[in-house]
């Protein structure tokens, strides 16, 4: 029997699943000993951090993760960076295995004019903002003005819409983090329009978020019935299976009774951002379009045109992601989920992509030889372990249980690092 060590960076849905795989890998002849290395002092990567907090249901995914994390042969290392406390180096020297799952963290950008301005961010900010993310809890978002652009036609791009356009009461059973309610409370924005440069028929939304829409309770949303009949008329007599979902959405939407709410989210199709205009912070956002160049008022713009990764110390990088082959990047170093494939599919889609590159890895294993130990390397280092984590997890669920919430995230790192108890 081989006990082999593998190091998994990164505790979101890549490297659980990365870890899910190789425990099903497991035989009488073959073990893993998985140690998990993460930077934040939580896990669970874009579960915690991504998903936006209306959409509950896709947390539960979290339950299996635990399942992961406690089935005796893996390890958390929480609050362990990569390139800060210890290196790609140590990990092959230490591990028969390295599993890269760091993710794509960064936000594209759309190279244009005023792109730097105030009030001109990402979802990879605002995002990580509204959810708790110790790196962006003191983001300042310019919530005083009237109108907001999201620029982008992903469901990324539809959920900061949906977050800037609902009533923010509508968050008040959720874990959308304490700093953001209070200023969406605040927020003056009434009109958001979500801004995709092709039509209709090429959005990369799903039709599961479109249907959603009109259950939005004090938001109206608006669809232009002829943006949706040109679209289906570009797609032809047999559009594939999901574009026809897309535009089916779309259609009961823009054919929908007007309602009247205080607040709206519109969608504007065939507009190409082109520069964004200020003089402090932004002001105008300008557009081209097929009837010609448009100007758009709005005091925030923002960016969900897909994300980049950061880039780690040793390791190769091609067009935002982690250069590899099939998963493999060099020697003992594999790559899963978006770091490896770029920032595409649901949490699910990492799965399948895992449990093909941990059979790949499996089968280039030699002899075992590493003892998987980096204690000596974190000896001064208020290491999070599953049991710290379990600790934070159950202080987060108690504060949001009284208040009807599924938790209250701690948002600052040395909060975190306290509750669990170093
Ligand atoms: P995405 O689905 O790839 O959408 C990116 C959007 O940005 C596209 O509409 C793209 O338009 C547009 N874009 C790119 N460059 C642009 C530019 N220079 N100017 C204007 N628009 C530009 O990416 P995402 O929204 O970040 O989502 C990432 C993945 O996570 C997707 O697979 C998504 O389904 C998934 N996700 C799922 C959920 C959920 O299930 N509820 C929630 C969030 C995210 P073009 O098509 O014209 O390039």
């Amino acid at each position: 029997m081989a006990t082999y060590t593998i190091a998994i960076v990164g505790a979101g849905p890549a490297g659980y699943f990365a870890a899910q795989a190789l425990q099903n890998l497991q035989n009488e002849e073959l073990t893993f000993a998985i140690d998990v290395i993460e930077r934040l002092p939580t896990p669970w990567g874009l579960v915690r951090s991504g998903v936006a907090p209306d959409h509950p249901k896709i947390k539960t995914v979290s339950k299996v993760f635990e399942k992961i994390a406690t089935a005796g042969n893996l390890r958390l290392f929480g609050n362990v960076e990569l390139g800060r406390d210890v290196n790609l180096e140590d990990l092959k020297s230490k591990y028969d295995a390295v599993v890269i799952a760091t993710g794509t963290s960064i936000g594209r950008k759309l190279g244009i004019a005023g792109e730097g301005m105030p009030g001109s961010l990402s979802a990879a900010e605002f995002v990580p903002w509204y959810n708790a993310h110790p790196d962006f809890k003191n983001l300042e978002i310019p919530l005083d003005c009237d109108t907001a652009i999201v620029i982008g036609a992903g469901n990324v791009a539809m959920d900061v819409a949906r977050m800037l356009a609902l009533n923010p009461d509508e968050l008040d059973p959720t874990d959308t983090a304490t700093h953001a309610i209070a200023a969406l409370k605040k927020s003056q924005i009434r009109k958001v329009y979500i801004c995709a440069r092709r039509g209709s028929e090429n959005a990369s939304f799903t039709s599961p978020e479109l249907r959603e829409l009109p259950k939005l309770e004090h938001t109206n949303v608006i669809m232009h019935k002829e943006d949706i009949d040109e679209a289906i008329l570009a797609a032809g007599d047999e559009p594939e299976k999901d574009v026809k979902n897309n535009l089916d959405a779309m259609r009961a939407i823009a054919e929908a009774d007007p309602t009247h709410h205080e607040r709206t989210l519109e969608f504007l199709f065939h507009h190409v951002p082109k520069e964004i205009l200020g003089s402090d912070r932004v002001s105008e956002i300008v557009f081209s379009t097929p009837t010609g160049e448009k100007k758009i008022p709005a005091g925030l713009v923002i960016t969900a045109i897909g994300y980049e990764a950061l880039p780690l110390e040793g390791l190769p990088y091609e067009k935002g992601k982690v250069l590899n082959a099939d998963g493999h990047v060099s020697e003992n170093v594999y790559v899963v989920g978006w770091a490896k494939r770029g920032p595409s599919g649901v949490i699910g889609t990492n799965k399948s992509d895992a449990a093909v590159v941990m059979q790949l890895l499996a089968a280039s294993l030699k002899e075992p030889k590493n003892s998987g130990d980096i204690n000596d390397l974190l000896a001064a280092h208020p290491v999070i372990t599953q049991t710290h984590w379990e600790a934070i997890n159950q202080a987060e669920v108690s504060q949001g249980e009284p208040l009807g919430k599924p938790r209250i995230k701690f948002a600052d790192r040395d909060e975190l690092i306290e509750i669990a108890g170093l």
